[in-house]
């Protein structure tokens, strides 16, 4: 960068050019997300004042963050926010950023609880991450009398969902517990909902996941043991003692296991596995129902 005055316009456009010369995807938005934290200021009010210019100390701390993204930081984590179902969420390397994808698994989770009349409503999120699912719902359903369990096997993580659900005025929903998938979950325990973003990414697969994820993200809550599907197996086998009649489990898939999925699934205790795409159209989540007529 030579020595010069820049403004937030010049800026923005001199990383986005340099961003797209050396790969970075989203080159714009990385930019103004990064800029926008440097200064405190939403994307918008970046626009808003775009003549500004930049003190040496706002550069410098610019500076630093375009080499950590060059260097493979996903923005998320130099930012230290992402947004999820309209709502800021704080991120750290010890919880997978969100993803807009999973905002499919939100929207069925709502989708279900309003054909439900039970109160309270109960719902268990088994790896909760940051948090931002059980948030989601729970900022979406304020009014509405329902009890949110949310676990996780990393203390790391749950301190970050915590952290975000009294950001989002939630916390008073949300119980967060330290505990690996059921364990800590007393046996006697039953939830109207079951929802999870499992890890899910297969060997197959982890080695190809880009450099981004695979070098930066948790593996803990991306990578799932040979074909990938641990985690589906273990959640529909112990799941179903855990749910109340016509319970539900509401879960995040890879696509590309969507027939291994429907073999896993028993027919005697649930229905037909449903399947719900996401916005770019793949198959996102398995929605199945506990059978009224199964025994336990
Ligand atoms: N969808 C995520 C990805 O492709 C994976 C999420 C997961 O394993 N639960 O990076």
């Amino acid at each position: 960068m030579q020595k010069q005055t820049w403004t937030i316009k010049s800026i923005i456009s001199w990383t986005s050019n340099y961003f797209s010369e050396k790969d970075v995807d989203a080159p714009r938005i990385s930019a103004e997300l990064l800029l926008g934290s440097v200064l405190d200021l939403s994307r918008v009010n970046l626009y808003i004042n775009y003549d500004k210019p930049l003190s040496d100390s706002e550069l410098k701390q610019y500076k630093t963050y375009i080499q950590r993204r060059i260097g493979g930081e996903p923005t998320q984590y130099i930012t230290g926010t992402q947004e999820f179902w309209s709502l800021d969420f704080k991120v750290t390397p010890s919880v997978l950023i969100p993803r807009a994808d999973t905002e499919t698994l939100v929207e069925r989770a709502l989708a279900f609880i309003s054909t439900c009349q039970q109160t309270p409503l109960n719902i268990l999120e088994i790896g909760t991450g940051s948090g931002a699912i059980s948030i989601a719902i729970a900022h979406e359903l304020k009014e509405r009398d329902l009890q949110i369990k949310a676990i996780d096997i990393s203390e790391d993580a749950l301190k970050i969902a915590e952290e975000n659900a009294t950001l989002n005025g939630v916390a008073e929903k949300i119980e967060f517990l330290l505990s690996d998938k059921f364990n800590a979950v007393s046996k006697s325990e039953k939830f109207d909902l079951i929802i999870s973003n499992p890890p899910y990414i297969s060997e197959e697969f982890y080695d190809k996941l880009e450099s981004k994820v695979k070098d930066h993200e948790p593996k803990l809550a991306l990578y799932a043991d040979e074909d990938g599907l641990i985690f589906y197996r273990e959640i529909f086998s112990a799941g179903h003692g855990h749910l109340n009649e016509g319970g539900c489990i509401l879960i995040e898939i890879d696509h590309r296991k969507k027939d291994d999925l429907i073999s896993l699934v028993d027919n005697e205790k649930y229905s037909a596995p449903v399947f719900y795409k996401d916005l770019p159209g793949l198959n996102r989540v398995l929605e199945i129902t506990k059978r009224s007529t199964s025994q336990e």
